[in-house]
């Protein structure tokens, strides 16, 4: 799914991001029918993706959390990647879903799925609330994916905007 692919602002109002995000429970819910999936959410942005997945998922399944940073309060990332918090629960033969709020230069995403493998899941799969494919460094395999966007730098609904404005229900990318 494709927004705004002309110059225009993105926008996607809550209603659009619920809707999406009950088609992808969905998805993972067949996907992982008689299986427990293990829902990783990355910090910060994808707190509220994470939340309002797991609440329209309606089937037994686990969480965790993990942060990485290669941002600080930049807009550009810096390419080096480190781990500020990491896992509480071990994956070893867990089915897991690294759940992300926006692949951009898929860096990030790249580091993180080389360190969970080395955790022996059964799976891993991704999903991702948006993605920027124009500004992709490393081709990365996303299973669930919310919105493909410009490329915008975005806020809101879990993004930040220099650490604001995360609270917003929706997302844009209007000054
Ligand atoms: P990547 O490593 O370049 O793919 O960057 C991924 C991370 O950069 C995301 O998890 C976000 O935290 C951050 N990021 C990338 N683009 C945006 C944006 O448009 N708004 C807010 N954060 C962004």
């Amino acid at each position: 799914m494709t927004l705004a692919p002309g110059n225009g602002p993105v926008q996607i109002t809550q209603e659009q991001l619920q809707a999406r995000i009950q088609e992808i429970a969905a998805r993972i819910r067949e996907d992982y029918r008689g299986l427990e999936p293990h829902l990783i959410c990355v910090l910060n942005g994808a707190f509220m993706f994470h939340t309002d997945l797991v609440r329209a998922l309606n089937m037994p399944c686990t969480i965790d959390f993990l942060q990485a940073s290669s941002y600080g309060n930049a807009k550009q990332s810096s390419g080096e990647v480190r781990i500020v918090k990491d896992l509480q629960f071990p994956i070893s033969d867990r089915h897991v879903v690294l759940v992300e709020d926006i692949v951009d230069t898929g860096i990030t995403m790249n580091y993180l799925l080389h360190y969970l493998e080395g955790r022996g899941p059964r799976s891993l799969k991704i999903a991702a609330l948006l993605s920027k494919p124009s500004r992709r460094k490393v081709e990365i395999p996303v299973e669930y994916l919310g919105f493909t966007i410009p490329d915008a730098f975005v806020y809101g609904y879990g993004l930040d905007r220099a650490q604001f404005d995360r609270n917003l229900p929706f997302i844009t990318s209007q000054e």
